[in-house]
């Protein structure tokens, strides 16, 4: 029976490949770091497209936290978490990170893609409304298709447009739970969210506010508690999200964290926590470590935050067009508008020693091609010169 099938996948593989539009998977042989070793050749190139924002992802400490809670606790749960219970240290990250966001309780997940999965359906039903920014998260979005609610989509970041969709839901949802989901940071553009005046509309129409903060916490705000504290709205965000896979030493693991009453109502009804495996003692032990490092210190945050600034300098310097220059963010997108060029640049760019990647239709809109940078503490000055200088000699090449 396979054959048809087989034959039918393998056309729509071509016509993947076909379109421009395949991705294939490069080997590191090397940790995560600000260098990396590529197998192909076993050259070291810089890596400006990791989410290693504080450069912890191949961090000493960090990972002889993971070990240690490895050797005490174990490899593994074997179970879900209403079955066979937690451990100490599911507690004790989920305390620590309450505190390191300032929030009142925290459910751990395998991911933050399950946490946002999980976060919708539970708190809201068919009487009820969700209104959605457009740029938000796959996850995002499919946990939204997981809820019954009824479903509204603003234009990115625009509070004009996210108030007409509240007047509009409000209106059909007149005695319904309303909640605003937004990403804290916008992936693909370093954009952050107006979580101000998000927040200020939810109180005039009497809304929730969700925020997906994977691209922000750890370094946003003062002391990095995210975008919440970088708009000085923490108390007002009833629901963050985030992952440990990023800032936060960047191996796995999510989170649900926010007012007291819905962490417990998901963890009676959201189905990725009542149906999926406890997250791995290592994990918990060295997601702790990360975050009690970022409470006693912000060198890293702020060694982020001046490598971006030099680094967006520097880039506008040479003239290249990156936006978010009124809110600069560590994701630094170098606009080059064709895909086929963005791609080609990408190819000469690791030629260079810098690894880069192309984004375009449709991971973003026809005609927004770019390569999409991110800074880390882990850069030197000298790396994202080099970065900045490559840039350079790939433009004048490609002509862009
Ligand atoms: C990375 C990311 C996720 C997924 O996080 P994982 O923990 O890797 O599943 C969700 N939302 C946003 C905005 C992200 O950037």
């Amino acid at each position: 029976m396979y054959q048809q099938v087989k034959d039918s996948l393998d056309a729509a593989l071509q016509e993947i490949r076909d379109s421009g539009l395949w991705k294939s998977e490069r080997t590191i042989a090397s940790p995560q770091a600000a260098r990396i070793r590529l197998a192909q050749d076993g050259r070291e190139v810089i890596n400006m497209c990791a989410n290693n924002y504080l450069g912890l992802s191949d961090n000493e400490e960090i990972s002889k936290a993971a070990s240690q809670a490895m050797e005490k606790w174990g490899y593994g749960l074997s179970s879900v978490r209403f079955i066979c219970g937690k451990q100490e240290i599911h507690e004790q990250l989920e305390v620590e990170l309450s505190q390191f966001l300032g929030t009142e309780d925290s459910i751990l997940f395998a991911a933050c893609f399950d946490a946002n999965g999980a976060v919708f359906e539970p708190l809201l039903g068919e009487d009820d409304a969700i209104v959605s920014d457009s740029l938000n998260h796959a996850s995002i979005i499919d946990g939204i298709r997981l809820c019954k609610a009824k479903r509204y989509r603003y234009a990115n970041n625009d509070l004009n447009a996210l108030e007409d969709q509240l007047k509009q839901a409000r209106a059909d949802v007149t005695k319904g739970r309303i909640m605003i989901a937004t990403d804290g940071v916008f992936s693909m553009d370093g954009t952050i969210a107006h979580l101000d005046g998000i927040c200020d509309l939810a109180e005039k129409y009497q809304a929730l506010v969700m925020v997906d903060d994977c691209h922000s916490t750890g370094f946003m705000g003062k002391t990095g508690r995210g975008t919440h504290e970088h708009h000085d709205c923490m108390s007002r965000v009833d629901i963050l999200t985030g992952t440990f896979g990023k800032a936060l030493g960047g191996a796995s693991g999510g989170y649900v964290s926010g007012r007291k009453e819905i962490i417990e109502l998901l963890r009676q009804r959201a189905r990725p926590y009542l149906f999926s495996n406890s997250l791995a003692p290592a994990i918990c032990g060295g997601s702790l470590k990360a975050l009690r490092m970022l409470s006693q210190s912000t060198e890293r945050r702020d060694r982020l935050w001046s490598n971006t600034a030099f680094y967006r300098r520097r880039l506008e310097e040479e003239g290249f067009t990156i936006p978010g220059k009124e809110t600069p963010h560590p994701i630094v997108p170098i606009m080059l508008g064709d895909a086929k060029i963005a791609q080609a640049a990408s190819a000469k760019l690791l030629d260079k020693g810098v690894y880069a990647i192309g984004f375009f239709y449709p991971v973003v809109a026809k005609g927004a091609a770019r390569i999409r940078t991110q800074v880390s503490a882990g850069h030197s000055e000298a790396d994202l010169e080099e970065a900045v200088q490559a840039f350079v000699s790939v433009r004048s090449e490609l002509d862009w």
